[in-house]
């Protein structure tokens, strides 16, 4: 919250008219969709909310990538559901599963021995494919390379509030680099070592933290996350939700100490894991507004060339949202991240629901039907005028969380 406050502001607080916001001038930006062709029913229930609470007033174009061909029946169904353009790619294989340095059977034997030990996702070949995709690749599919953002949409996403200003357009204004919505932490028998290879970028680098990585690193006893001391008085703080309660299983003695890569770290995975620890948090990625340009430095290219050199993306089951966070730990400052607080998302079980929403409390349809035009909803306006703007983090737009 202090980083937030000092760091970073909400862009716009209430409601906008988004038929006046779009006439603006545009960034040069596309919305990402990496799928498969069996979650086509997903992808709608994504693409219909994107178009009912944004796009149809932006019209940004759609990227859709696929490791596979999209077949007729995928490509025709999402051009029902959006006027905006569309394309469809498929990643080139040097993008997606094992480059030459790596022995496919040893890597195919560190996944099956991950899907053993019950590590989410572990033991799934493809996931770890998409994870590395996702973490070194997308932003050089030939169909990105005109776009310097992006937005990424992934299948069964939903949106809960109308965006009513263009995000691309004060990213820029506001020199942001990346931007997320949820924050939560990893599970830790997924990245047991990524930590220490991340690390050990920053130290090889010369890189002195602009602040940011601070966030990643778990607090000494008796610290808050910013570096406060913890108040002695008794904590009044909400019980964490079990469902999503940290694993607490403790990890096997030979992978903490260090997976040997089949890469030139030996050093590196030799190292014992003393000095600061990672504390698991990362930006959820299923959602990301971000700048290319960042993934496609030399700084970036580097972290993401040691942490694939490391094996990590094999050995350990390394998802691209802590890969993203801990690149912007090392590489950016607290001031280039924007928290879309104003944002109410959900994907799966996780929802983010800006505070001033009136969950529950609001008519039914057909308020707020798709179809309903912006100029056609004033009437729903008294109803949220005394939400927007009076409370405190009053942020959002018509939410209905
Ligand atoms: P989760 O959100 O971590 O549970 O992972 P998902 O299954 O949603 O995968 C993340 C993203 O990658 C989604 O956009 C998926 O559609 C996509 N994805 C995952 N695996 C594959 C794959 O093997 N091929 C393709 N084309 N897309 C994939
Ligand atoms: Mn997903």
């Amino acid at each position: 919250r202090k980083i937030n406050e000092k760091h970073d502001k909400v862009f716009v607080t209430g409601c906008l008219d988004p038929n006046i916001q779009r006439n603006a001038p545009r960034e040069n930006a596309a919305f990402v969709v990496l799928a498969r062709n069996k979650e086509l029913d997903g992808v709608i229930e994504s693409i219909k909310s994107v178009e009912r609470h944004f796009n149809r007033w932006f019209h940004y174009p759609y990227v859709f990538l696929n490791d596979g061909d999209f077949n007729s029946t995928f490509k025709e169904t999402i051009l029902n559901y959006t006027s905006s353009p569309v394309e469809f790619g498929k990643i080139p294989a040097e993008h997606w599963g094992y480059p030459d340095w790596v022995d496919p059977n040893v890597a195919k034997e560190a996944i099956r021995k991950q899907g053993d030990a019950a590590i989410m996702y572990g033991g799934m070949e493809s996931y770890h494919h998409m994870c590395r995709f996702y973490s070194g690749f997308f932003y050089k599919h030939e169909l990105l390379l005109k776009y310097d953002w992006y937005w990424r949409v992934e299948p069964e996403i939903k949106y809960f509030c109308d965006i009513t200003y263009d995000p691309f357009v004060h990213m820029a204004r506001a020199n942001k680099t990346y931007g997320f919505t949820i924050a939560v932490k990893e599970l830790k028998e997924t990245v047991p070592n990524i930590f220490r290879y991340a690390s050990a970028f920053k130290r090889k680098h010369n890189l002195t933290s602009q602040g940011l990585w601070e966030m990643f690193v778990e607090p000494k006893d008796g610290y808050n996350q910013d570096g406060s001391l913890k108040s002695t008085a008794p904590e009044d703080l909400p019980k964490e939700d079990p469902k999503y309660a940290q694993s607490k299983k403790e990890l096997p003695e030979d992978i903490l100490r260090g997976q040997p890569g089949q890469g030139t770290l030996k050093e590196i995975d030799g190292e014992s894991m003393e000095g600061e620890t990672y504390n698991m948090c990362h930006y959820w990625s299923n959602f990301e507004i971000a700048r290319l340009s960042f993934f496609r430095s030399q700084e970036y290219e580097d972290f993401f060339n040691m942490m694939d050199r490391s094996g990590g993306f094999w050995t350990e089951r390394w998802g691209d949202a802590p890969i993203h966070s801990l690149a912007a730990g090392a590489l950016l400052s607290p001031s280039d991240i924007h928290y879309f607080r104003d944002f109410g998302y959900r994907h799966t079980t996780i929802q983010h629901c800006p505070a001033n929403a009136p969950a529950r409390q609001l008519p039914r349809e057909p308020y707020l039907e798709n179809t309903t035009p912006w100029d056609k909803r004033q009437e729903e306006d008294s109803y949220w005028a005394k939400w927007d703007a009076e409370k405190e983090n009053g942020v959002g737009c018509r939410c209905r969380c």
